[in-house]
């Protein structure tokens, strides 16, 4: 008989010891099925000595494992991964675990799947809900359960179409295999520089050795053909590639982009994929047959079989800080990955952070630089509109300049983008005769009005409500007015000035899934839009070459707030989106509306010394002991009932420990004081570098106790406060 360590996926327990008979060979990495009271459950193998368990359970009184996976056991450095996310974010290990397991099922030996899809005839009866599901899921095929969603009906409806024969069952292999993309396909001949950049990668990966890079160029350089050049040579070596895109919106015009370069698509890895499309990607994945992934945050966790180089594209971008669940720095714990792997990482970047160019600075990273836009493109000329010389109309806000240069572009067929940050039409909605605002009734935020959905909508818990016809305090009826400008309402702005534009609006809720944000690459390439309204979804990657005018709409917008990083990535918001501008043969003109034109942030962006900015930015942060010279953890306390969380957030705060180099703020109410329903209060720490502020923490909270329904989150380097 031999004992087996196993972390089984619930976040609540540690490991627990089983038996392993003789039919089951176990090593640590090993996926297990292990009985756990009543019920089953996955668990993986894991080592005693990095993991003990608070108690030894007699052998005579161990179950045994039920079942022992057919697939490749997690490798040694993915566990101590584990480990360390789980130490350093202070989660618990099986919280991290489960981003390297999907769903049990795929573990099953199964080759197929069953998935539904319509078989083109009508039923025999049709109701308004079934006409509205085969209208919705057109050509589409999936799951029952994933079916129902997509129409927004219920599963018996559908199960209603198949009996009627307007559905029908189809077998789906999901163990097709992945044919490897080629690196000879179609390689471009780079420029002297990229090919000193490429160079550098590709010896780091035949090496196989951990490095560091920051592939720093401006946009637009050739940073995405340079690391191409770097998974071509990890595929000649037979390894694989992961690349993590900050978001899915992203991934499908670098599938494309990717396909056209290697002769084959690479697996995408992402929340929008069909349980057949995720098990087949997961088996490619652990069995190595899959060479290049490429994925939001949670591709990171991935068993990788022999993985060869990570790549962090936009690696600025703060959507890889994962607010949710385990609250981790996708970047960071990509770093750490690749030390265990012994791999090389690029983080590309043409606006790194703060704390990656510091890395660069002291020499841990290796800094490549392209300076230079690729061919005849040229860096497009960047220039600022004072909103108070020249403001738009009343009720507006597009400047009468950018206007002008609006009615050019469309004159000269070709396209432009208007950037503001703000989803839906308007970000409040106010009663001009007693003041009433509409606030959500479960955050601490504005509802944003949506006139495409006809909803008002909280963007922090979705809760939505019809637009009111009275106010509900006063019960005026012709009081209520939008105030300030979403997207929407920009883009009505341009509808009105120019009736024949064909204008989009790109936001994570018109490019919410992938088929849709490559339906809007595809009418961007086609020409079949003049103008684009977008948040910054559209400010990252992307590439339209017959672009040549941006206009920040409120480029004051990021400023507010007392956040530590609001310039910096105020900067890094503006000089992307200018980035998008020029990018073919015609030079991009970049305005940028603004109350305050002699900011450093809008001096930086006009003169492009960028340099000076970061500079002082990071002088700033020194001063302060700000990260990356210091470091912050936040400890959110939550609860329905706002006394609750004070009080156990008092209690925290009384019995904050005394150490040299660390300092306790608070509590007082966190940014979002409440959120979805939940009352929150927030204690800062701040802390000396070197200190082992986990280790504080653990030491200071681990001993105390509060009600249930009170919930205590450490989010270490928190990046909203
Ligand atoms: P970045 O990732 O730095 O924004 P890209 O890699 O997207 O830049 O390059 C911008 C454009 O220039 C793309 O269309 C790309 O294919 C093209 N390009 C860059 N370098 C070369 C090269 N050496 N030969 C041909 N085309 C190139
Ligand atoms: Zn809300």
């Amino acid at each position: 008989m031999a004992r087996a360590h196993v972390l089984l996926l619930n976040p609540a327990l540690g490991p627990l010891d089983y038996r392993a008979d003789r039919e089951h060979v176990v090593e640590p990495g090993s996926i297990v099925l292990a009985p756990l009271g009543p019920r089953q459950m996955v668990g993986v193998v894991w080592e005693e000595e990095t993991l003990p368990s608070a108690d030894q359970v007699g052998d005579n009184r161990l179950r045994p494992l039920l079942d022992v996976y057919d697939v490749p056991p997690l490798a040694a450095p993915l566990r101590r991964l584990i480990e360390w996310t789980s130490d350093y974010y202070l989660a618990p290990p099986a919280a991290v675990l489960r981003m390297a397991l999907p769903s049990s099922s795929a573990l099953d030996g199964a080759r197929t799947i069953i998935e539904y899809r319509a078989t083109g005839e009508r039923p025999g009866r049709m109701t308004p809900q079934r006409e509205q599901a085969l209208d919705r899921i057109g050509q589409r095929q999936g799951l029952i359960r994933e079916l129902a969603t997509i129409a927004d009906v219920s599963e018996g409806v559908i199960r209603g179409l198949v009996k009627s024969g307007a559905i029908e069952a189809v077998t789906v292999s999901i163990d097709t295999p992945w044919p490897p993309p080629d690196p000879g396909h179609s390689a471009v001949d780079l420029s002297e520089e990229q090919q000193l950049a490429a160079g550098m990668l590709a010896d780091a990966v035949a090496a196989k050795r951990f490095q560091p890079f920051l592939l720093d160029g401006v946009t637009g350089s050739g940073k995405t053909e340079v690391y191409f050049e770097a998974i071509a040579e990890a595929l000649r070596a037979g390894r694989q590639t992961l690349v993590l895109l900050p978001e899915i919106a992203l991934t499908e015009p670098f599938l494309k982009r990717f396909e056209a370069r290697f002769g084959h698509l690479p697996v995408a890895w992402h929340s929008e994929l069909r349980q057949s499309q995720r098990r087949r990607a997961w088996r490619g994945i652990v069995h190595g047959e899959a060479k290049v992934v490429v994925g939001a945050r949670s591709a990171l966790f991935l068993p990788y079989r022999d993985l060869g180089l990570i790549i962090v594209d936009e690696a600025h971008e703060t959507s890889f800080k994962q607010e949710d669940g385990v609250l981790y720095h996708a970047r960071d714990v990509a770093v750490m990955r690749a030390k265990l792997e012994e791999i090389p990482i690029v983080l590309a970047s043409a606006t790194p952070a703060i704390e990656t160019r510091q890395q660069a600075a002291i020499g841990r990273y290796t800094e490549l630089k392209l300076t230079a836009r690729h061919g005849a493109a040229e860096m497009p000329e960047i220039e600022a509109i004072d909103l108070l010389a020249d403001p738009p109309p009343r009720g507006r806000w597009i400047a009468p300049t950018l206007v002008r240069a609006l009615a050019d572009r469309l004159e000269k067929k070709e396209q432009s983008l208007l950037f503001l940050n703000r989803r839906g039409y308007a970000p409040l909605t106010l009663c001009r005769t007693c003041g009433h605002r509409f606030q959500c009734p479960n955050c601490t935020a504005w509802m944003v009005e949506h006139r495409l959905l006809g909803r008002l909508q909280c963007h922090h818990c979705g809760h939505s409500m019809a637009p009111p016809a009275e106010c509900p305090e006063c019960k005026d009826e012709d009081s209520l007015v939008a105030c300030g400008p979403g997207v929407e309402r920009i883009a009505d702005e341009v509808a009105a000035l120019f009736p024949d534009a064909r204008v989009a609006i790109a936001t994570s809720d018109t490019l919410s899934t992938p088929a849709r944000a490559a339906e809007f690459v595809e009418r961007m390439e086609a020409g079949d839009i003049d103008v684009v309204v977008g948040t910054q979804l559209v400010t990252k990657g992307y590439h339209f070459p017959e672009l040549t005018l941006v206009g920040v709409i409120d480029a004051d917008l990021g400023l507010s707030g007392g956040d530590l990083r609001a310039a910096e990535r105020s900067f890094q918001q503006i000089a992307q989106v200018a980035g998008r501008a020029g990018r073919g043969a015609k030079p991009g003109h970049v305005y940028i509306q603004t109350h305050a034109p002699k900011a450093p942030v809008i001096q930086a962006l006009l003169s492009g010394d960028a340099q000076s900015f970061y500079d002082a930015e990071t002088e700033a942060r020194k001063i302060a002991e700000a990260p990356p010279f210091g470091r912050y953890a936040a400890i959110i306390i939550s609860a329905e009932k706002l006394e609750e969380a004070a009080t156990t957030a008092r209690l925290i705060g009384r019995t904050a420990p005394a150490v040299e180099g660390m300092h306790v703020y608070g509590p007082a109410p966190a940014p979002l004081a409440m959120l979805r329903g939940r009352h929150r209060q927030r204690l800062l720490v701040h802390a000396r570098r070197s200190l082992d502020v986990q280790q504080v923490i653990r030491d200071w909270l681990g001993p105390l106790q509060w009600p249930r329904g009170v919930r205590v989150a450490v989010d270490v380097d928190p990046y909203s406060f």
